[in-house]
């Protein structure tokens, strides 16, 4: 019995011991804090416990709760914000972009043989994919051959595509393992390149052909999967991205190993990124059938939200419009088949009648107004209930069509960044008169609807400043508009930070946990190189980031 209760004081002051650790507070004081909350906009200091905010305010008030044990972190009137939400990535995808061989900077077959060699270095086990390559860009503009490649790839099999995906280079081990000879015949709509010589395969595949070796690629392995993650951890990290809403998934496999991905780091304590995950509307059913709804999960991995497509892009001239392309009068675009066919609205009905929530992708006036008709007809019949509907992209709008999303508490997931480029060459696609409500930032937001910004990474960056300066400038790239693509649009930083952190949270029904710096909020904050409030908008795309906190860890400074 003695012996007993010695023990059990040792684990007392054990647990005393941790207790005391765990709860050990930091404040960071000096600070110009923005904390998007509207009732306390600005603040000197913040202090976090644990994971939490505990109180925002005054130094002098931060210095009332302060004491021996508190680490104490003078920001130096440094500007101090919420960590920016991402409502729109491909992130396990990005990292894998990160992560992959780039030959598209070659400038000769030399530089092309050399990146290659030195990306293979430590993967000499695994298939080499993607690539990039452009020949056009080579001083001598010749397509390349297995045999430039076969002395460093005896081993390893190769494939390795050009930029635009319609052809590919193969080694000799990768023929081999895909069983393709001098006797074998191009498929249907593809083409084995041989030597007019000697009738061997020169390694080049083109279009359908390409398919003879893709289909013997193994999916990625774990550690692959790992590497990709890892990489677009570290990105999120040094752009203050403490959040991202996940559009990755294209199918249900996919789904799978991403998902699995986040929680293998999650479970070590390696996930860095809060993450708000869309799976493909087809996959509704299992959810149901699993008893998933909205919003389900923890702090870090939330599922219960859906994507579909409704049109395809303005670049492809596939985005879905009322009106025809200008310089392609035959074509209005192209509605997804699960819009001609009448899927999309069976299955959102159902979906939504089960709490789930639907995100649905739409860049063409028409795509947008075809899914609003949607939303208003599934109100209608399951009405009552926050269902947060997001379309995606909401690029092009009819003037009419701001005041529905309004209406029916619709969210418009918007990506500025995308602006940057887009702004240079989307008359051509679509005229003068449209671009007034292209990216209709100010619209939407007169007209009281819910805009929440992301990127779309890795399409663009996953910088968060490029995204800001885009909504608050609207300069394009080219150069060609100094004051703005249609400067009515432009909206001020204020209103584009609320977008990229409070709304964005929302979107993922989480407002009440983040999105700005309010006492009870998970502690996510980053400090910045410069006030954002006052520097001049112009500038804003070169801001960075020196300070990101996550979960009250201080997860990245900038050295
Ligand atoms: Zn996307």
């Amino acid at each position: 019995m003695k012996k007993l209760a010695g023990i059990l004081f040792l684990v007392a002051i054990f647990f005393t011991g941790t207790t005391k650790a765990q709860f050990e507070k930091t404040a960071f004081i000096n600070g110009k804090i923005y904390t998007v909350n509207e009732k306390q906009p600005m603040a000197e200091a913040v202090v976090i416990e644990r994971n939490k905010i505990l109180f925002v305010g005054s130094n002098a008030d931060a210095n009332k709760i302060i004491n021996k044990e508190t680490k104490v972190i003078d920001l130096k009137g440094r500007f101090m914000m919420p960590g920016f939400i991402d409502a729109h990535t491909h992130f396990i995808s990005g990292g894998f972009y990160l992560t992959g061989l780039d030959l598209n900077p070659a400038k000769s077959r030399a530089e092309f043989i050399q990146i290659l060699k030195d990306y293979i270095k430590g993967k000499e086990d695994r298939w080499i994919t993607e690539g990039n390559w452009d020949h056009e860009k080579w001083d001598v503009k010749e397509l390349p051959t297995k045999e430039w490649i076969d002395p460093f790839t005896k081993n390893t099999p190769v494939y390795i595509d050009r930029y635009d995906g319609h052809m590919a280079l193969a080694n000799s081990y990768a023929l081999k393992l895909a069983g393709i000879t001098k006797d074998t015949p191009s498929p249907e709509g593809g083409l084995i390149v041989k030597d007019p010589k000697t009738g061997e395969p020169t390694g080049i595949l083109k279009d359908n052909a390409m398919d003879l070796v893709r289909n013997i690629i193994p999916p990625y392995t774990n550690e692959q999967y790992n590497e990709a993650l890892a990489a677009a951890l570290n990105e999120a990290k040094r752009f203050g991205v403490t959040s991202i809403g996940d559009m990755s998934y294209t199918t249900d496999e996919s789904f799978q190993e991403q998902l699995n991905t986040f929680q293998r780091f999650e479970k070590e304590g390696k996930l860095t990124v809060r993450v708000s995950t869309r799976m493909p509307i087809n996959t509704f059913k299992k959810l149901i059938k699993a008893g998933i709804q909205y919003n389900f999960g923890d702090n870090f991995i939330q599922i219960g939200s859906l994507k579909a497509y409704a049109d395809g892009s303005l670049g492809s001239s596939t985005a879905w419009f009322f009106d025809h392309y200008v310089q392609d009068p035959s074509t209005y675009g192209l509605p997804n088949d699960i819009f001609q066919n009448g899927n999309f609205e069976k299955w959102a009905l159902d979906a939504d009648m089960n709490k789930l929530q639907i995100c649905v992708h739409a860049i063409g006036d028409r795509a947008v107004s075809a899914t609003l008709d949607v939303v208003e007809k599934i109100e209608k019949q399951n009405p009552g209930w926050d269902r947060r509907f997001h379309i995606e992209h909401s690029q092009h709008l009819q003037p009419n069509d701001f005041a529905r999303f309004a209406k029916l508490g619709v969210i418009a997931s918007m990506q500025p960044t995308h602006l940057l480029e887009d702004g240079n060459w989307a008359e051509k696609r679509i005229g003068r008169e449209r671009l007034k409500y292209m990216h209709a930032y100010n619209s939407f937001l007169k007209a009281g609807a819910i805009v929440a910004f992301g990127t779309d990474f890795p399409v663009v960056t996953l910088n968060p400043m490029i995204g800001l300066y885009m909504a608050v400038t609207r300069r394009t790239s080219d150069g060609k508009n100094p004051n703005g693509i249609e400067p009515q649009e432009k909206i001020s930083v204020e209103q584009a930070i609320k977008c990229y952190t409070l709304n964005s949270a929302y979107a993922e029904y989480q407002e009440n946990k983040k999105g700005s710096i309010e006492k009870g909020k998970l502690a996510d904050m980053i400090v910045l190189s410069d006030d954002l409030l006052t520097i001049d908008p112009v500038k804003l795309k070169d801001v960075k980031v020196e300070m990101t906190i996550l979960d009250g860890k201080i997860i990245y400074e900038a050295r």
